[in-house]
């Protein structure tokens, strides 16, 4: 199995360098969906420590005893989390991406107050608007921050899947626009085809599976949020 991580870390890097920002401020989340656990190790044997899921029982299956062996590998989820999927989310993911409407704040507060303590969390922002799309719609971001911080979890950051349709960076300069306002530091967009782009606009974690893993099986073709495949 190969992979490219050395020149994707490299574009990264030259992103980052054009766009006259030091070379630690985005990080590559490698994007391991639809991908095996052997395809994975070979990554963690690069050196590769950020991986990101988009479902939790695939997560849990594929990562189980990559943990044991890795203990200091960190798991995102970056696909919608449904509010009965909240405990077994908290007990495999160290970051949260897909906060996207009240019933999941209330579920996750209260989940994270019993446990004290809370995994690292990002609102998913619609910029596009899109209905098919989850995400909360950004007029509706304010009212949910307050949610959060008045459920004591802290959030990080912003994520945001563009339209397929659109030019990316107009989302990508809302998004950090919005994050801004909001006294939010992190920015995780930028995926295979516009991370270059995203990292000129303020991102800071790309998302990348296909431009490292080569194309994904068929298993995600009915995701709502599946992207380009
Ligand atoms: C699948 C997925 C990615 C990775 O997309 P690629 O185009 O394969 O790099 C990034 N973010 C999310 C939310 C995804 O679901």
């Amino acid at each position: 199995m190969t992979n490219n991580r050395t020149q994707i870390v490299a574009q990264i890097l030259a992103a980052l360098s054009s766009a006259a920002r030091p070379s630690a401020a985005a990080e590559l989340l490698a994007v391991s969906k639809g991908q095996t656990a052997e395809a994975v190790a070979d990554l963690l044997a690069e050196g590769q420590r950020a991986f990101g899921e988009n479902r939790v029982q695939e997560a849990e299956t594929k990562f189980a005893s990559l943990r044991q062996s890795h203990p200091d590998l960190r798991l995102h989820l970056i696909g919608p989390l449904q509010t009965n999927k909240v405990k077994a989310a908290l007990d495999l993911f160290d970051v949260i991406e897909t906060i996207d409407r009240p019933s999941l704040v209330e579920a996750l507060g209260k989940e994270c107050a019993k446990r004290g303590r809370q995994p690292e969390l990002f609102i998913q922002v619609n910029t596009g608007a899109e209905a098919q799309k989850s995400g909360v719609l950004p007029a509706d971001l304010p009212a949910l921050l307050a949610q959060c911080a008045e459920a004591g979890l802290k959030i990080s950051g912003l994520m945001c899947i563009p339209p397929l349709e659109d030019e990316a960076c107009l989302h990508f300069a809302f998004l950090a626009e919005l994050a801004k306002r909001h006294g939010l530091g992190k920015l995780s967009m930028g995926m295979s085809d516009d991370f270059g782009t995203a990292l000129r606009y303020g991102s800071t974690e790309v998302r990348i599976g296909t431009a490292l893993f080569g194309s994904r099986g068929q298993t995600q073709s009915g995701d709502k949020d599946a992207v380009r495949l």
